[in-house]
Order: structure tokens, then sequence, then C-alpha cells
């Protein structure tokens, strides 16, 4: 579905489906904040609780932990947005 990290392809490969001038804007980058939030919050509470870790180790896991899981998120986030504007012919998903 994509060129590189977040840039559809133009075309289905098998297709031939149009569907790289799908744009899903700030959607998919909201969808990855709050499954960030729901996944990682409850991983944090859990983790901080069942251990003692010093400030420095919780300041330094928790961002890049957060950073990593949201890049993972992402292009998967972008993915479904496009795929549901693109099942829907929702508005953006018109040729030309
Ligand atoms: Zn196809």
């Amino acid at each position: 579905m994509f060129v590189s990290y977040l840039k559809q392809v133009d075309r289905c490969a098998v297709c031939g489906e149009p569907y790289g001038h799908i744009r899903s804007d700030d959607v998919a980058p909201w969808l990855t904040v709050l499954t960030v939030g729901l996944i990682g919050a409850p991983i944090v509470v859990l983790v901080e609780s069942h251990t003692d870790w010093p400030n420095w180790t919780s300041m330094t896991v928790w961002p890049l932990f957060g950073l990593l899981l949201a890049l993972a998120i992402l292009p998967r986030a972008k993915a479904i947005t496009v795929s549901m504007i693109w099942f829907t012919r929702g508005p953006g998903s018109e040729l030309g």
C-alpha cells in the first residue's frame, strides 16, 4: 500500500485500482495518538506499579516506548483510514 513509510502507491499492484489520490489528512495521527494512549497507559501503570525504577530510567524508557509505538502504529492507522475512505467512497476518494 505504501512506496515509503507513509507515501501511498498510485494504484493497486494487482487490480490497478487508483488510490494514491485519497487523502486521509489528520485522521491517521489522531487514531495513532488514541491507540498509543489506550495501549501505552495501562502498560506504563502496570510496569511502574510492579517495579522500582529510578526516575531517569522511567523518563528514558517511556518516551522511547511511546515514540516507537507511535511510529509502528502510524502507517497502519493510515492504511486503515485510506481503506475506509476508499471503501465508503468518502469525501476525497473521487478522482480529479
Ligand atoms: Zn487491488
